[in-house]
């Protein structure tokens, strides 16, 4: 039987609604989770593994609570190390930093895979499974043993997390100085928002280190669903703007909806939660628009507060067509005030223009500077 869409019910509902607050502790329950998110490379592996050797351990002390026998949980340790063998080609190749076969992510990867401390212990047994032949002919010369790979992994999680705890101190710093320098200019009239609603916001989200190996992307930062996740490696300036870019995401005039889709057969209603509004981002029935104006923004706040130098700055594309906007006479605080509008929640069903004024006024001023359909062209131009 086929499942059809029948129904599809969205209501606005507000930041501090049982909806919105019980979706951010799902995504963070999620995330917070070794098994379920498996964010470390091999961790999820390793911490099956010693757990079943432990279990292994206490069957052959006799231990009573030992349900299972010795060769069932032999089999299940089997099972877990079956991965090992996958993994030997990537760890060889990394070791060498003169493999012309070395893609932007490997590149990245022998970086930071390989700094001092472990490339001093590691990197020259890695080196003795792979060869390079001139200047193009790569191949393995012998296989690695797969105890080396269960030491490797075992070597990358405990260097991830003591990585992730200096991160983390680095991050409470980031958090405090951002809400410091945007405090000075709520003060001075330049950012529409309360303080307390900064300190809330801010508080609230979570910034999690990735690890490159399970999400490379070749970006530095991502904002999304109530987390921000940060990319080892970088230098100190430019890691302190990535996370003042994301943050200044997390600050934006924002609002939310609460989608329940029902389907023919009743087996399953779903429900979600969606960013109706993040900035100048907008949830329309077509997709997400307007996320070059809303990245465009963000990263020149970004900038002004943290100070990272003009040819350093990210978006160099979306903050042209911004400057388009500026060019064409549309007043910067209008686009502030838009940025930083938090739509009003309302059940009665009044129309959106009434729920944010500011927003609605900032999109007749660019067709009134800029001639209509403007915004609509400078979107296509970044939807090809
Ligand atoms: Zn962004």
């Amino acid at each position: 039987m086929k499942r059809e869409l029948i129904g599809v019910k969205i209501r606005q509902v507000a930041e501090d609604s049982p909806e919105v607050v019980d979706s951010k502790r799902k995504v963070k329950a999620q995330f917070a989770s070794d098994v379920g998110s498996n964010r470390i490379l091999g961790e999820h592996t390793i911490v099956q593994i010693d757990k079943l050797r432990d279990e292994l351990k206490r069957k052959q002390s006799g231990d009573p609570g030992a349900v299972s026998s010795e060769d069932d949980i032999r089999e299940r340790i089997q099972i877990q190390e079956g991965i090992f063998p996958d993994y030997r080609g990537m760890f060889a190749r990394l070791a060498r930093s003169d493999n012309p076969q070395h893609t932007a992510m490997m590149a990245t990867l022998h970086q930071e895979f390989l700094d001092s401390s472990f490339a001093a212990k590691y990197s020259s047994e890695m080196q003795n499974y792979f060869s390079v032949t001139g200047d193009s002919v790569v191949g393995f010369s012998k296989e690695m043993p797969t105890q080396l790979v269960e030491v490797l992994f075992r070597a990358h999680i405990e260097r991830y997390r003591q990585m992730e705890r200096e991160f983390h101190e680095r991050v409470a710093l980031y958090k405090r100085e951002f809400i410091d320098t945007v405090k000075e200019d709520i003060a001075d009239g330049f950012v529409s928002m309360s303080e307390d609603l900064l300190e809330r916001r801010v508080s609230d989200i979570d910034i999690e280190f990735n690890d490159t190996f399970q999400n490379y992307k070749g970006v530095y930062g991502q904002h999304a669903e109530h987390i921000i996740k940060v990319t080892p490696g970088m230098e100190g300036a430019l890691e302190r703007h990535i996370v003042f870019h994301e943050l200044t995401h997390a600050i934006s005039g924002t609002s939310f909806m609460h989608v329940t889709s029902e389907f023919s057969e009743k087996i399953r209603n779903t429900e979600e939660i969606h960013i109706a509004k993040a900035g100048l981002r907008f949830r329309t029935r077509r997709g997400k628009v307007f996320s070059f104006l809303n990245e465009a923004v963000t990263e020149c706040l970004a900038a002004l507060w943290s100070g990272i130098p003009a040819d350093e700055m990210l978006y160099a594309v979306e903050r042209q067509a911004l400057s388009v906007l500026l060019e064409k006479g549309v007043a910067r605080k209008s686009i502030l005030d838009a940025y930083f509008e938090n739509p009003e929640i309302d059940r009665s069903g009044k129309h959106p223009a009434l729920r944010m004024p500011k927003t609605v006024a900032l999109m007749r001023e660019i067709r009134q500077n800029g001639g209509p359909g403007l915004l609509l062209n400078l979107e296509r131009i970044f939807q090809e």
